[in-house]
This record gives structure tokens, C-alpha cells and sequence, in this order.
């Protein structure tokens, strides 16, 4: 099936894609997601704004220790070092596992959390990071915690005309310890599980995510002796607290759960890895 007929206007700066959006259009940046909706048909706008070059939404820098990512930043940049990682490697492990090579050229970070899938990797590694969305708007401007932004699955609190222009990152220590464990059928295939865990004394900062849950990422509350947790005592400590938190949950996705979450306090524990 090919896409229904729709305008399509490139903006060079950002106040003329907000114009040019109105409250109808859509945004486009990487395509890799919303190509295929249009191809389907399960997406008909009347128009596309371009939003892939324009320099608000490319730039990266670090102010005061936070980390600033433009919306359309692509995985493979994030992927390559061609932006600044505060994260002790988190960033670029995370990016390496999505998709393959052509799918990480062009697709974006924005897009990703604006898409909203519950399993995509911006969306879980930005939760567990505690991330916040700068969004530009016909309204003006706002900024979001990442886990008010994503509402559910493929909802985001973005309203009509509502652009995503970049993420912000806490200023992590030198002692910020992270693990991150993706489970999927194939190396590169979206995840039917993700764990994850971030660590950061400095800044009191302990955060346990269950992700690919059908959901926003689930964060649970952080409990004494978490990170210490090993092999069964940590999935039974974990899948207690998960099925607890879902009790919709039936045992094999709680175990597989609880399973990744345990891998990513391990790899934590090894220094960050994923
Ligand atoms: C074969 C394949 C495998 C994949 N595997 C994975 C995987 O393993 N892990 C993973 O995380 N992802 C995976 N993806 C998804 C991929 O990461 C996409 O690039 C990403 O989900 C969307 O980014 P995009 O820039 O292409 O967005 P687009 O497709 O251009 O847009 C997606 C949505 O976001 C909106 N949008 C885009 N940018 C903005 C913005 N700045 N502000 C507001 N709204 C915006 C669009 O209107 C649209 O609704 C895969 C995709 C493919 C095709």
C-alpha cells in the first residue's frame, strides 16, 4: 500500500515549522516509524513538517554538567561519539542496540520518545536516566520529566502542534554507576523486556526500571539493598515488587521482568555496561 497524498514543507528554523504545523499537521524526522504508519494508512495527515534539520533541534552541549540533546539527534550520532555523553557510556551502548545500522542513520531520539513505544530503548534509557523534554509549541514553550511526557503506549503529553525540541540529562558524578539489559529474539529486534538501573550518590539518585511493559516504563521504589542483589534472590526480591506494582501481570512476564532487571543491577554492579 503506498500513503494517502499529504503536503510536505522542510522549515529552516524552528518558530517557522511551529507555523507551518498549525494544529493539523504532523512532524517528520527520522521517517522510521511514521513511514511505514503512512504506508499503512494507519496515519492519513494532511501534512508533514520536516523537522530533521533544523539546528534548534541538532545541537548538543553540556550547561552545568547537564547533558543537552537535540530531538532530532540520530541514534548512530549518539551511537558514533558525534555528541557529548555525560553518561559514562550509557548513551552510545544504548543507541548501538537499536535496530541496525540504516535504521539508527536516521532515525531520531525525539522521534523515538515522541512515537512512545513501550518497548523502544530512548524510551526506557531516558525514564531510567530521569531525562526531561524541553517542548515548543503554538502555546510556548515547556518543559516536562520524561515520565509525564510519555503517557502510555504511543501517548505522550504533547498536545496538537506541540514540538519536541530536545532532552535534557541531570548532571551526573563521576561516581554515576548504570546497567542497562535488553531482552529480545534477536540482537537489534525491539524488546519484550528491559531492565534497567541507575545509580548516583551525588545526586541521591537511585532508579530501578521495568520496562517494555505494554506501558510508560514502570520505576519502582528504590528499597535498601537493591543494588546489592544477586542470581535468584534478586529476581524472587524484583518479581515480588514488579507483581506487586502489575498485578495484571501473569508469572512468565513478571519472571522475564524481574530477570532483565536483575542482569541490568548486575551489569551496574560490573560498572556500567549493557
Ligand atoms: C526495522 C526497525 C527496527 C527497529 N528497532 C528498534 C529497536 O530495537 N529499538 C528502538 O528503540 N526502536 C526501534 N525502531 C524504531 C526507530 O528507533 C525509530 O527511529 C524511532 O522509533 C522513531 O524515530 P524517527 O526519528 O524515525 O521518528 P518518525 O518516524 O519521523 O516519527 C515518529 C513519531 O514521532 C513524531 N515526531 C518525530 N519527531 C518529533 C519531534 N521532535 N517532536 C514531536 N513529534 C515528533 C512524528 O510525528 C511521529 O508521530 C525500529 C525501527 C525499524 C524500522
Amino acid at each position: 500500500m503506498k500513503a494517502a497524498a499529504f503536503a510536505y514543507t522542510r522549515p529552516a528554523a524552528l518558530a517557522d515549522a511551529l507555523r507551518a504545523a498549525g494544529r493539523d499537521a504532523r512532524f517528520v524526522a527520522g521517517s522510521q516509524s511514521l513511514g511505514p504508519m503512512l504506508n499503512l494508512r494507519l496515519a492519513e495527515p494532511p501534512a508533514l513538517v520536516d523537522v530533521r534539520r533544523l539546528p534548534e533541534l541538532r545541537g548538543a552541549r553540556v550547561e552545568g554538567g547537564r547533558l543537552h540533546l537535540g530531538a532530532a539527534v540520530t541514534h548512530a550520532e549518539i551511537e558514533d561519539g558525534a555528541v557529548p555523553d555525560t553518561t559514562h557510556g550509557m548513551l552510545p551502548a544504548v543507541a548501538r542496540g537499536i535496530a541496525y545500522r540504516a535504521v539508527r542513520n536516521r532515525g531520531t531520539l525525539g522521534g523515538s520518545l515522541a512515537h512512545a513505544d513501550p518497548a523502544a530503548d530512548w524510551v526506557n534509557a531516558m525514564t531510567v536516566l530521569g531525562a526531561r523534554c524541553h517542548i515548543a509549541g503554538p502555546d510556548g514553550r515547556r518543559v516536562l520529566p520524561v515520565h509525564e511526557f510519555l503517557q502510555g503506549t504511543y501517548r505522550t503529553a504533547l498536545g496538537p502542534g506541540e514540538l519536541l525540541v530536545e532532552v535534557e540529562l541531570p548532571a551526573f558524578s563521576e561516581r554515576m554507576r548504570w546497567g542497562y539489559y535488553k531482552v529480545a529474539a534477536k540482537v537489534g529486534e525491539f524488546a519484550s523486556a528491559i531492565g534497567a538501573a541507575v545509580h548516583d550518590p551525588a545526586l541521591a539518585m537511585t532508579h530501578l526500571l521495568v520496562g517494555a511493559i505494554e506501558a510508560r516504563p514502570l520505576l519502582l521504589p528504590p528499597f535498601a539493598g537493591a543494588l546489592e542483589l544477586a542470581g535468584d534472590a534478586a529476581i524472587e526480591a524484583f518479581g515480588a515488587r514488579i507483581a506487586a506494582a502489575l498485578p495484571q501481570a501473569d508469572a512468565v512476564f513478571v519472571h522475564q521482568h524481574a530477570t532483565a532487571l536483575a542482569r541490568a543491577v548486575a551489569r551496574l554492579r560490573a560498572e556500567g555496561a549493557a
